[in-house]
């Protein structure tokens, strides 16, 4: 797929709030310094597409755009762990909760995880719950140009070992470089698949 254009429509604080459209919506999740603007900024080739959901008063919100005036790219908030949690229980953002649950037009929840990094219970706690929704969802392991493949391809395959037993099917792997541009096609491809 070719992006031929990419424009920020709105910033939604409820699913209420998010725009009362049919295009099936694409969304991006992930901790926070993942490489989710990043990769937002390589997959429509802006440098600063993502800029806008990053301003402050954004960062808490679902951030839409509107791609070839056909699909929606939707950004949103990252997960943390609760700061006073005793426990440390992951902290997510209600309002993408609310949206990850409910919107009918969500095709596929593409979540971003550091490749470098053993699995980390967060992103395991999130997912474990994603895949209770029953959306589709696939995972982009992020910033590959840091490591060797050989690397890259042992710890995709320990997170895989690790997820196995907490989702009822193992989700499809992509990579992700905003360096080399690896895995962009692969993204658009797997978005191209589901966009009608
Ligand atoms: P966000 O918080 O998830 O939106 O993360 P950012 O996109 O702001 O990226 C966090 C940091 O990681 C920035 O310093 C980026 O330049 C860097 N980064 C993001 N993606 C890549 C990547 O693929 N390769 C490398 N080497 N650095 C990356």
């Amino acid at each position: 797929m070719q992006i031929k254009s990419a424009e920020f429509i709105t910033s939604a604080s409820s699913l209420a709030d998010c725009p009362a459209w049919e295009y099936p919506e694409f969304a991006f999740i992930g901790r926070s310094n993942v490489g989710k603007s990043s990769m937002i900024n390589l997959l429509a080739r802006r440098e600063s597409l993502a800029k806008v959901s990053a301003t402050p008063g954004k960062t808490r919100l679902l951030n839409f755009f509107l791609m070839n005036k056909s699909w929606s790219l939707v950004d949103l908030p990252g997960y943390g762990f609760a700061k006073a949690a005793k426990n440390e229980k992951f902290d997510f953002n209600e309002r993408a909760g609310d949206y990850l649950e409910n919107r009918p037009n969500l095709r596929r929840v593409f979540t971003l995880i550091d490749s470098r990094h053993p699995p980390q219970r967060i992103d395991l706690d999130f997912l474990t719950w994603l895949g209770g929704t029953g959306v589709p969802f696939s995972l982009v392991f992020t910033k590959t140009d840091k490591q060797s493949p050989a690397k890259t391809r042992a710890s995709i395959a320990l997170f895989m070992e690790t997820l196995a037993p907490q989702v009822s099917a193992l989700p499809a792997a992509l990579t992700s470089s905003t360096k080399t541009g690896d895995g962009r096609k692969d993204i658009l491809r797997a978005i191209s698949r589901e966009d009608a």
